[in-house]
């Protein structure tokens, strides 16, 4: 019997709102560090009024050094993967709970796998002869079906999946916030030698890196909070599966929030059932970006071997 959860699956909407503040939050630190700078870059004009290779890189090298001394944005995007993270694995448990009380097993030994085992173990003795020597035929054909056994088993869950996917995200998400950054000194630097083919005096100078940042950092600020909600959604899902799966959970029904956002590709998967094995076009809920749908788990009774508490499901 397949069946699914009657309680409601969530979106971590606050996770992801509060992921943005985190990230816009950033990008007006860095402004804030910029300006502080502008009385050094317009040093550096001066200095170089006679054009020197390489001198706004290195004026922009120094910015980039005090963004990374003053603003600890690795500690945030670690602590919001370890948020992500306890919220998914409360709610997958709150799920199961729901349905069959106590904790998932996470790709230890099903009752129904257990019981499995446990009647062909009754037959081992049969690979032993008369004088309990091991007939060669009959160990090879129990090893056969042990590995069937085995591999139809959930997937072990371990840490080290998880250290995996944290490690990825980070790094991904240190790479999107750099990129911001990098598109701002470029502007800086542009800006930097704009101004000394121009030779204006100091202060128009100041004004001018003062507007270019300013402008920036309105452009970053959307850039950072779209970052923020992509990335949570994406590593909602990815956790959303690995949790599934190690449960022994290999469908999946397709759930929208059923509003006018929602696009027409997923409105068109709304209630509809999906292997996490095979991704539909345009990849699992939660993948495409600012998605917020979500994927309500569809339980296998006979695999998992547990019976649900009555009126928590619905059957498929
Ligand atoms: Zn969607």
């Amino acid at each position: 019997m397949l069946i699914y959860p009657k309680v409601k699956i969530q979106y971590p909407m606050s996770l992801e709102r509060e992921y943005a503040r985190e990230l816009v939050k950033y990008t007006r630190k860095v402004r804030d560090i910029c300006i502080k700078r502008i009385p050094f870059m317009v040093e550096a004009v001066a200095a170089n009024a006679i054009h020197k290779d390489e001198w706004t890189e290195e004026t922009t090298d120094e910015v980039e050094s005090d963004i990374e001394e003053e603003i600890a944005i690795a500690a945030v995007i670690l602590a919001m993967y370890n948020r992500i993270r306890i919220w998914n694995t409360r709610q997958q448990e709150k799920v199961f709970q729901s349905m069959f009380g106590g904790k998932p097993t996470r790709g230890q030994m099903t009752p129904a796998t257990l019981r499995k085992i446990g009647e062909f173990i009754g037959q081992t003795p049969d690979f032993y002869d008369k004088e309990g020597k091991i007939i060669p035929e009959k160990l090879k054909l129990f090893q056969q079906k042990y590995s069937e056994i085995v591999k139809a088993l959930p997937k072990v869950i371990s840490q080290a999946d998880y250290d995996k996917i944290r490690e990825i995200w980070v790094n991904r998400n240190m790479e999107l916030i750099r990129s911001i950054d990098r598109r701002t000194m470029e502007s800086i630097r542009y800006t930097l030698s704009e101004n000394i083919i121009k030779a204006v005096d100091n202060k128009t100078v100041a004004a001018e890196l003062k507007d270019t940042i300013v402008r920036m950092t309105e452009v970053n600020e959307k850039r950072a909070a779209l970052i923020a909600c992509d990335q949570v959604g994406k590593l909602n899902s990815q956790l959303v599966q690995l949790e599934q799966m190690s449960q022994g959970v290999e469908k999946y029904k397709w759930q929208t929030m059923e509003d006018s956002r929602v696009r027409p590709q997923h409105q068109s998967y709304n209630q509809k059932d999906f292997s996490w094995s095979e991704p539909p076009d345009g990849g699992h809920p939660g993948w495409a970006i600012r998605c917020r749908c979500v994927a309500i788990p569809l339980y296998d009774t006979d695999k998992i071997g547990l019976q649900p508490k009555a009126g928590s499901y619905k059957k498929v």
